[in-house]
């Protein structure tokens, strides 16, 4: 990307990235903060840095010897080349031969690490932000994300698509996540609700006529923070009337290609696309990492006839038998242990092995003579291989192998024989795979609420075969122990194991809305009173429309690398949904609340 022409004005003549051997000679002036002071045979060296990079600053005067890091120091002097040049920065040829140095800032002594590889804890780097933003790699990381917006608002504009802001105070809706809620002064005891996302806006805004919306789109869900969330996050939100999936489909990768092109990565396409089924089977998940090359093989009918019992049980009351094939792997029975309790953890009832040494062993090694001709043939082994059973019914099997599969990819990144043999085999890559993920089901069962949910969110329009049955109340009967069947035209967009977007074709009809609330387990009072505006826009012309949202954060932090989205937040809250910086949330006076109709809580005093 362009630099961008850096303003002259009476505090700087040039940036401390900038300067090279053309300004030898010359009178220059500069502003920035100290890196760091060396001192060689009463020659003071200094490290000037900005934004833009890093000047060596010469001077004589043994007082700035003792000037603290990090302060901010206004030089003039002349530029001269270096006896010894630094090759690895761009203004290594030069030096400034400082004549006037003022200090303007003085910093006192710097609270945290300021080194590429900090060494201070998250919280602290959270309430010194804004020194820990002085990092490279953090100037990186957010530089980054600028550009990466740009190139998206750039292909966008091009493309006809009207940014559009949608409101902050928004109004508490059921489904969905727990709403960040603010009361209001003016009516008392009601509360307006941050957007969990701009969904009814955008929907609203193509019944507008609009046609074509985007936005950089802050979001708020007040959810328990797992791993890497945080309450506040930024959403690409994008909307388009008269389309169907695979017109949103094409629109989005080709703005993926576009922005990963503008960042100078060609990516390989078209991207895959694998239905939400055909990515549990081969991969364990419907979010399925790429670059790992294993995949879960059925082997049902390998045991159906065999003397193995539990197997055979597990298949007569309806359950399969997946492996997956754990190429070269070598493994001890303690790391094997360690792997049948992740398994385990996520509901499977065991993990058998079959270990290809000089001899075969492990669980199932009994056994090996009668299925190893079925088996060998699905599956072809090499000496040192170790092949992972779970006989359970078809989810849990899918799901426990698919997190068995990332445990091994784990494993295989930190060996570095077996990531040579991956390598060389392209059983691994590195890179940036994309597939989409369709043909998701509208519906799924939540044991928690003992009730059918949406299983992307209640405005997603049902795949064409159903329309007709959910819309019919009698029909809809017929469906009510079978909804987890229902299909929708919904779809998401999968990087590196991640899920990086998701969206749908939208219901654009009254009635069909109503039928899928109901479902949902809405009364009529309910549906008018939390979603009535929706039902009567619908009533007045609404377009066939569609969409997508893209966690933007994800994003820039899967392309710098970073492994927390914190990392390309400017300003993120830490792991508790907790801000160190400013210490937020904090109490308000009595009087706020008193203003805002709210009493004090016992639990206020803590
Ligand atoms: N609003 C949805 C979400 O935040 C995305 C979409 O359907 O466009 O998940």
């Amino acid at each position: 990307m362009r630099k961008g022409v850096i303003m002259k004005t009476s505090y700087r003549t040039h940036t401390c990235g900038e300067l090279r051997l053309i300004n030898v000679g010359q009178e220059v002036k500069l502003i920035g903060w100290v890196k760091s002071v060396r001192t060689h045979g009463g020659v003071v060296f200094i490290d000037l840095r900005d934004r833009y990079g890093v000047t060596q600053i010469v001077t004589n005067d043994s007082f700035f010897r003792e000037i603290t890091k990090e302060s901010v120091i206004s030089v003039i002097g002349t530029v001269k080349e270096r006896t010894s040049k630094n090759p690895n920065l761009p203004t290594g040829d030069i030096e400034v031969h400082a004549k006037k140095i003022s200090i303007l800032s003085k910093a006192h002594k710097i609270p945290l690490d300021l080194s590429e590889e900090t060494t201070s804890s998250d919280d602290v780097r959270l309430k010194y932000r804004y020194l820990d933003l002085r990092r490279n790699i953090m100037q990186k990381n957010i530089i980054l994300r600028h550009k990466i917006v740009k190139y998206i608002r750039d292909f966008l504009n091009d493309k006809a698509f009207l940014e559009i802001e949608t409101p902050i105070l928004s109004k508490s809706t059921p489904e969905g996540a727990r709403d960040y809620l603010v009361p209001s002064r003016k009516f008392p005891g009601k509360f307006y609700a941050l957007p969990q996302s701009p969904q009814q806006y955008k929907q609203l805004l193509m019944i507008a006529g609009l046609d074509r919306y985007f936005q950089i789109a802050r979001c708020f869900r007040d959810e328990d923070l797992r791993a890497d969330r945080q309450p506040e996050f930024t959403q690409l939100d994008l909307e388009m009337s008269f389309v169907n999936q695979d017109n949103v489909l094409s629109l989005f990768e080709e703005l993926m290609i576009y922005v990963f092109a503008k960042l100078g990565i060609k990516l390989k396409t078209p991207f895959l696309r694998l239905s939400c089924k055909e990515a549990l089977e081969r991969f364990g998940t419907d979010k399925p990492d790429l670059r790992f090359g294993l995949q879960i093989t059925d082997v049902t009918d390998v045991f159906k006839k065999s003397s193995f019992r539990v197997f055979v049980d597990e298949i007569n009351s309806g359950g399969v038998v997946k492996c997956i094939n754990f190429k070269f792997a070598r493994l001890s029975n303690k790391q094997i242990k360690k792997l049948e309790e992740l398994v385990k953890k996520k509901g499977a009832k065991g993990l058998a092995y079959l270990k290809y040494d000089n001899e075969v062993s492990g669980s199932l090694s009994k056994f090996w003579n009668e299925i190893s001709d079925d088996l060998e043939e699905k599956i072809p082994v090499d000496r040192g291989d170790v092949l992972f059973f779970v006989a359970d019914k078809w989810k849990t099997a899918c799901e426990s192998l698919g997190q068995l599969r990332l445990a091994l990819f784990e494993l295989v990144k930190e060996t570095p024989e077996l990531k040579k043999a991956y390598e060389k085999h392209k059983f691994i890559e590195e890179g940036f795979k994309f597939l989409w993920v369709v043909d998701f089901p509208l519906f799924s069962w939540s044991e928690e609420e003992q009730r059918f949910v949406s299983e992307h969110h209640p405005f997603t329009m049902p795949s064409q075969d159903f329309v007709d049955i959910l819309k019919d109340s009698a029909k809809r009967k017929e469906w009510t122990n079978k909804l987890d069947k229902v299909m929708s035209q919904s779809y998401d967009l999968v990087l590196n194991g991640f899920e990086l977007a998701s969206g749908s074709i939208r219901i654009h009809d009254s009635e069909l809305q109503k039928a899928i609330f109901s479902i949902l387990g809405l009364s009529d009072e309910d549906i008018s009173a939390k979603f009535g505006h929706m039902i009567e826009a619908f009533k007045y012309g609404c377009p066939p429309h569609g969409g997508i949202a893209l966690g933007l954060d994800r994003l820039v932090a899967i392309v710098a690398q970073a492994d927390s989205i914190r990392e390309v937040i400017a300003f993120p809250k830490n792991k508790n949904a907790f801000g160190p910086l400013e210490s937020t949330p904090s109490k308000v006076s009595e009087q706020q609340l008193k203003e805002l109709h709210l009493k004090p809580d016992t639990k206020m005093n803590d």
